[in-house]
């Protein structure tokens, strides 16, 4: 199964970046070309269903599989990065860090009004990342159709605040 085999492969590492903190390394997954297009195939196979106009990566891991899922759905790829990275006019929204705060940022021309987001990154656990890429997606008039992550860590409930904005929730593997 699909979802043993990338837990399989996936690098725990303890106390990344802080004490306490488990971090998912994704960097083995990368490693192994043959199940980097099963996880692009599965990934687009979940969101059949949906219409998606436009995949939107969040720096940086959500790069890696966001482009190639864009791809593979045959829509354009659009790049959420943190403040001061991107070359051309942006907007942005800021969000809470549990110590500090943070800001990302998306060209003005990035989304048409109207069209349908599929805001992707590698990894779910409290939400507040892809709440901020949401507001951005909101603030050009444009709709987020679904979230897509390799990993989710259910435990954190991510999803709730996820709801507000599309109830379309999809992952690979959950924890
Ligand atoms: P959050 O905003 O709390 O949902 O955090 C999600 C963002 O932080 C994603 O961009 C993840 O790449 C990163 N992240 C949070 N927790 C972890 C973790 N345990 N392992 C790897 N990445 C993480």
């Amino acid at each position: 199964m699909l979802e043993t085999r990338i837990k399989q492969t996936l690098r725990d590492v303890a106390d990344f970046p802080k004490p306490g903190i488990v971090f998912k390394d994704i960097t083995p997954v990368l490693k192994d070309p043959a199940l980097c297009i099963e996880i692009t195939e599965a990934l687009a196979a979940q969101l059949k269903d949906i219409k998606i106009d436009v995949v939107a990566g969040i720096e940086s891991r959500g790069f890696l599989f966001g482009l190639a899922l864009a791809q593979a759905l045959k829509v354009p790829f659009v790049p959420i990065r943190k403040i001061g990275k991107l070359p051309y006019k942006t907007i942005q929204q800021t969000y809470d860090l549990e110590y500090g705060s943070a800001t990302l940022e998306v060209h003005e021309d990035a989304f048409k009004a109207g069209e349908n987001v599929l805001i992707h990154d590698d990894l779910l656990a409290t939400g507040g990342t892809v709440v901020a890429a949401s507001k951005l997606v909101n603030q050009l008039q444009a709709n987020v159709a679904a979230y897509s992550f390799l990993i989710s860590l259910d435990f954190l409930n991510g999803k709730q605040r996820l709801d507000l904005f599309s109830p379309n929730t999809f992952s690979l593997v959950s924890y």
